[in-house]
């Protein structure tokens, strides 16, 4: 990474709109302000910092390009940590190609996706938590997203994190010493401090995967599965959940051959929306294929809807499938109730006892009521009441799966303590769970670590 040139980009979304903002960030800053800029104000004595300035901007042969309101901020206090400005003119794709071209002069270049935060996070503006959060908070699928990314800007689950491994890097000092200077007793740390130290620090991280549990559908949406027979109605209902046509629907059985994931919110719950081909078997291979990844989902979900055909009642081929999918995953979804309504005597009592929910996806009855209910069944599998707490430690999923790594290493290290083994081996797991933490805040991070991540952020941001 060179991080004395200087870059830029539109930071404003692809397409028209009333504002549009083109960023730049490096040594050269001020001096291409300078260049483009013609002040409005005959008072303009230089960019005040942190301070919107209006004028003309132009291109290299003086044409005026646009009347634009610009900022200068300086480093090392900047977002990025080095001398940044911005351009906000109007929202014009061409305008704002134009002008970013005339800024593209030598030794100032294209930002790359997430380069902006990528050069705050090597400069220490922000940790990787923070960076996260940041792109989590522009990709919230709703409010709650909104709110619980927006509690993670200030880095506490960071510092959390430090502080765990400050603890670890603690018991780490004194089991050297147990190694290094056994006579030193009063400093080494007895067996039982040992696993009550690897306890304490394994209690937060539960703590810390308890809050990824209770809170990741508001940021990563639940996986909320449509399945059931051929022509029960689950491109329908998917049709009627999302509000629009989507899924192809035919009267023929197994048209929809491979499956369809939409992002909808269910009475407020961010969902990812999935309708499977029919589950059934088929020689024809591209039909097979949808059916493969269809069993795939029906694993991932975080619920079933098995769709049932009110007017042909309960078959044998429902109960099969209902018999493969997880029990406490299911809802029962009863279709077609414009027609009919079987009640609940008419299944058999394994399948009653899961509760069932009526809907038309014709007529759009009992819609409403069935995306009600998925939100309250997908709740309360999460562990909490349900409800979302933006505590600032919610740990997205890369960050949950590397505190379950450390958490593993936490176990085996206990284990080994338990079992006598020498501290030096035991020890080994200490540094491993430290590893795993460190992944988090990104500090000691790899550049294939940091590529994955920044590389998921849009250009500009
Ligand atoms: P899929 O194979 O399960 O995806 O079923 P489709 O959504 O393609 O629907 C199969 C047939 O059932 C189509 O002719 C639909 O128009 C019809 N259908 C779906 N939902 C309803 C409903 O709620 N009421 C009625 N009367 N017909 C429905």
């Amino acid at each position: 990474m060179h991080t004395h040139d200087t870059i830029a980009a539109i930071a404003s979304p692809v397409g028209t709109g009333g504002i549009g903002i083109v960023r730049v960030s490096g040594p050269a800053a001020k001096h291409i302000l300078a260049r483009i800029f013609r002040p409005r104000s005959p008072r303009f004595a230089g960019f005040k910092p942190w301070t919107l300035h209006r004028g003309r901007v132009l291109d290299v042969h003086g044409n005026v390009l646009d009347d634009a309101l610009v900022v200068f901020m300086p480093g090392p206090c900047s977002f990025t940590g080095e001398d940044v400005a911005e351009i906000h003119c109007h929202g014009g794709m061409a305008l704002l190609a134009l002008l970013l071209e005339n800024i593209l002069a030598p030794g100032t270049r294209l930002a790359e996706a997430g380069e902006f935060s990528r050069r705050a996070f090597l400069n220490g503006r922000m940790d990787l938590t923070q960076a996260e959060a940041v792109a989590e908070l522009i990709s919230a699928p709703g409010k709650e997203g909104v709110l619980l990314s927006a509690a993670k800007l200030d880095g506490l689950l960071g510092r959390r994190v430090n502080a765990l491994r400050e603890k670890l890097e603690e018991a780490r000092m004194r089991v050297c010493v147990a190694v290094d200077f056994p006579e030193e007793e009063a400093e080494c740390l007895s067996r039982f401090d040992f696993l009550q130290a690897v306890e304490d620090i394994s209690q937060v991280v539960r703590e810390l995967l308890a809050g990824h549990k209770r809170n990741r559908y508001w940021q990563e949406g639940a996986l909320v599965v449509l399945a059931g027979r051929v022509n029960v109605g689950k491109s329908s209902l998917m049709n009627a959940l999302l509000g629009r046509e989507r899924a192809l629907v035919t009267g023929q059985a197994g048209t929809t051959r491979d499956f369809l994931e939409e992002r909808v919110l269910l009475d407020g719950l961010p969902a990812r929306l999935v309708d499977t081909a029919g589950l059934r078997e088929s020689a024809d291979e591209v039909e097979r294929l949808g059916i493969a990844a269809s069993r795939r989902c029906v694993d991932e979900a975080d619920l079933i809807l098995l769709v049932l055909d009110g007017q042909e009642g309960y078959t044998r081929e429902d109960q099969a499938l209902l018999e493969a999918f997880p029990m406490d995953r299911v809802l029962l979804v009863w279709n077609k109730s414009d027609l009919a309504r079987p009640d609940a005597a008419s299944l058999p009592c394994v399948a009653g006892q899961r509760g069932m929910v009526y809907v038309s996806a014709r007529t759009g009855e009992g819609v409403d009521d069935l995306a009600a209910e998925v939100r309250r069944k997908v709740l309360r599998q999460s562990g909490g009441d349900g409800n979302m707490r933006a505590d600032g430690l919610s740990p997205n999923l890369r960050q949950a799966s590397a505190l379950s790594r450390a958490l593993d290493e936490l176990a085996v290290c206990a284990r080994d303590v338990q079992s006598g083994l020498p501290y030096d081996i035991c020890a080994l797991h200490l540094d491993m769970a430290g590893e795993s933490l460190a992944e988090l805040t990104g500090r000691d991070g790899s550049d294939a670590l940091l590529n994955r991540i920044f590389s998921t952020f849009c250009i500009g941001k």
